[in-house]
């Protein structure tokens, strides 16, 4: 399986990463990365990350540079259980990719009743594009019924090539949520979550995972180029 996007991924702005943007480009590039993501983290999770405003420049970028075609974004926090996020909506419909993820600095894990609330909220928010590391152990959820309607509201599962490491003991889960895809025709992407540029377009564990458990190509989007452009040109027709 050849991945063509890198569709999260951090660059020193986000206050707990170590490249600057051009560095990932580069790396990318090197690594046969077409789409790169941008999607740093905002200034609930971490006080270092940036304000609305940063966001509100990235009009700025140009849309490619040296062949990688860049995607504004960005990784949203869940605030709390009924799936609140911390970004003003009209913001959120400007970006291309919305990631929306839990980070224990920002919402503390609770009890599986709660995990499952804010899940099916978030599947019925229209500006979350993708589900962030929602494999993380400490946040266990009804995983059938929630990509279920995950599946029915069109969002996009995460495959983080760093929850092993970062986020351990969730390997059941993982492989839970993956069958469960399957299951329900949810679409995927595989993500590097990089935070320095030796991680940016590098997806080994998550592709050998892929691989064990025979999972359908066709349902990964970001392993073929046109397959992605179609949906980012979705994405990209909200605005
Ligand atoms: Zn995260
Ligand atoms: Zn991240």
């Amino acid at each position: 399986m050849k991945l063509i996007a890198d569709t999260h991924t951090h660059t020193i702005i986000s206050g707990d990463a170590f490249s600057t943007l051009y560095e990932n480009i580069q790396a990318a590039r090197k690594r046969g990365i077409k789409y790169l993501c941008l999607t740093e983290h905002v200034y609930s999770a971490l006080p270092g990350a940036p304000t609305p405003s940063y966001f509100k420049s990235m009009h700025a970028l140009p849309q490619e540079i040296d062949g990688v075609q860049l995607i504004r974004g960005v990784e949203v926090n869940i605030l709390d259980y009924n799936g609140h996020l911390d970004m003003p909506p009209d913001l959120l419909e400007w970006l291309e990719w919305v990631i929306a993820s839990m980070h224990p600095t920002v919402i503390q894990p609770k009890d599986k009743k709660a995990h499952t609330k804010a899940w099916l909220a978030i599947a019925e928010n229209p500006a979350v594009d993708v589900i962030g590391h929602c494999d993380d152990p400490r946040y266990p959820f009804d995983i059938d019924q929630v990509v279920h309607m995950f599946a029915r509201h069109g969002k996009i599962m995460e495959l983080n090539e760093q929850s092993p490491v970062t986020r351990p003991g969730g390997d059941i889960m993982r492989r839970e949520i993956l069958t469960a895809c399957v299951k329900h025709s949810l679409p995927i992407v595989v993500s590097s979550d990089g935070h320095f540029v030796d991680k940016i377009g590098v997806f080994q564990k998550s592709i050998a995972l892929l691989q064990e458990l025979h999972f359908p190509e066709e349902l990964v989007l970001n392993a073929d180029e046109k397959r992605f452009a179609k949906i980012l040109s979705e994405k990209r027709h909200k605005l």
